[in-house]
């Protein structure tokens, strides 16, 4: 049987490196690191933390302001965030590994079970979220902390959004998602599974029903290619072909001898970084701009380059071209030198996402609040989760004065 490489990416440190790498923190006033993070959490105290031996309390500066700072950890694109902001940097040093260390602290608390934050006082008030990704539990959490009732309607058969569905493998599994929306739940919020907000329950319905409802829907399906071929065999869309091998044994979800993925955002390099770990023996990026002009981050392009992935910059698109049995054959781009054929039995297309289609909310109801994916048009783990935050807040201030 073949061999998948899913392990993780980022390797959890041991106790010794993790107590050696805290030691090499500067402890910046004012850190940079700290302003860089979306959720603002205090790195230096919690690195202090880890240094002197505490994990549980390093856990809570973490997790108090950033309740996915277990999956933050794994998923952040920290050379871009905290640890691009370090001040190593500037000295041609290696920067904190924050990541890690973060990692090490919420491990702790997760893989024990341990429970840093209760639900408050009963208030009487009731609150409708809509998605259980890192955003809607966010705000749940904090709504519950606050003493609130929560109701979370969530479309999919599990909780966690993108997170259970959609980050890829090598970074944040299934299993560890779950155990994170399930520490959020344990606060006492209800979860109604397969509940389809907008088709199954009408949003006029929550807003009469609850004191105020939190919209965290996160993004649509991905957009079609619009281009001839699209509905053979063999194509498939990016998200699809993730949630697959994220919920299913690896050796269920199908993947071509060659593959090709149209795009070059983040998603397309999951795609085609996964395709690869699948077993396909080439797995290759056509984009139809150039290679200055990817989309995706500089690192999960390298990481690409690393798995043996090919790439195919200035070849637009055509047509996906069958082989007669309904499957493919190959696809039609337009390079700067003419048309030419490319070869593949699988095309997996990461052009981006649409927005959510089943559900609309009026913009200007005080008692709608928005946050995560949908509201800003799709960002990381860590803004969802800042949002989802910042939305308990403001929907505990209007309940509490108003
Ligand atoms: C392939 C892929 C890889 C990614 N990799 C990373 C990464 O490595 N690091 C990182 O930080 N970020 C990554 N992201 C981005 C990150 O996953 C999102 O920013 C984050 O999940 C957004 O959270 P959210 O709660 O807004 O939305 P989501 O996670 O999308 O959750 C929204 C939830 O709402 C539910 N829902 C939708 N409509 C309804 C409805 N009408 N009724 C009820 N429920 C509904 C959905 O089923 C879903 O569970 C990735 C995204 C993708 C697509
Ligand atoms: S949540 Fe992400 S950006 Fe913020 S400190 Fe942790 S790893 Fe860095």
């Amino acid at each position: 049987m073949a061999d998948f490489d899913f392990a993780d990416i980022a390797p959890p440190l041991t106790p010794d490196y993790a107590l050696l790498e805290a030691n090499k923190c500067l402890f910046c006033h004012d850190a940079p690191c700290t302003i860089a993070c979306p959720t603002h959490i205090d790195v230096p105290a919690f690195i202090k933390k880890i240094a002197t031996g505490n994990l549980r309390g390093s856990a809570r500066v973490i997790l108090e302001p950033n309740p996915f700072g277990h999956s933050c950890a794994r998923a952040c694109p920290v050379e871009v965030l905290c640890e691009g902001a370090c001040v190593l940097n500037d000295r041609d040093e290696q920067p904190i590994k924050i990541a890690l260390l973060q990692r090490h602290a919420t491990d702790y608390v997760l893989e024990r079970k341990l429970k840093l934050f209760q639900a408050g006082k009963p208030t009487g008030k009731k609150i409708a979220i809509v998605g259980a990704g890192p955003a809607g539990l966010s705000c749940a959490r904090d709504l519950r902390r606050a003493g609130h009732a929560v109701t979370v309607f969530e479309a999919k058969p599990l909780p966690g959004g993108l997170n259970t569905y959609g980050i890829a493998e090598y970074k944040l599994k299934a299993d560890v998602a779950l155990a994170e929306a399930q520490d959020v739940l344990d606060l006492g919020v209800e979860l109604r599974l397969g509940v389809v907000v907008g088709r199954d329950v009408p949003l006029d319905q929550l807003l009469a029903e609850y004191d105020a409802v939190f919209v965290g829907v996160g993004l649509g399906k991905t957009k079609a290619l619009g281009i001839p071929g699209e509905d053979l065999q063999g194509v498939v869309d990016a998200l699809s072909f993730i949630e697959h091998l994220k919920t299913h044994p690896y050796r269920e979800t199908s993947v071509g001898k060659r593959v090709v993925v149209i795009g070059a955002g983040n998603t397309a390099i999951d795609a085609v970084t996964q395709a690869k770990r699948l077993g396909a023996a080439t797995a290759t990026i056509v984009y139809r701009r150039g290679e200055a002009d990817m989309p995706c981050y500089h690192y999960e392009y390298e990481l690409a380059k690393r798995d043996g992935c090919g790439f195919r910059f200035n070849a637009a698109p055509q047509r996906i071209i069958g082989n007669g049995s309904g499957g493919v054959s190959g696809l039609e781009v337009r390079t700067g030198g003419g048309n030419e054929t490319i070869p593949c039995d699988m095309v997996i297309v990461a052009i981006g996402q649409g927005a959510r289609t089943e559900l609309t909310w009026p913009k200007e109801d005080p008692r709608v609040f928005v946050g995560g994916d949908c509201a800003n048009g799709g960002a990381e783990i860590v803004n969802a989760a800042a949002e989802g935050v910042a939305a308990a807040r403001r929907i505990h201030q209007r309940l509490t004065n108003g």
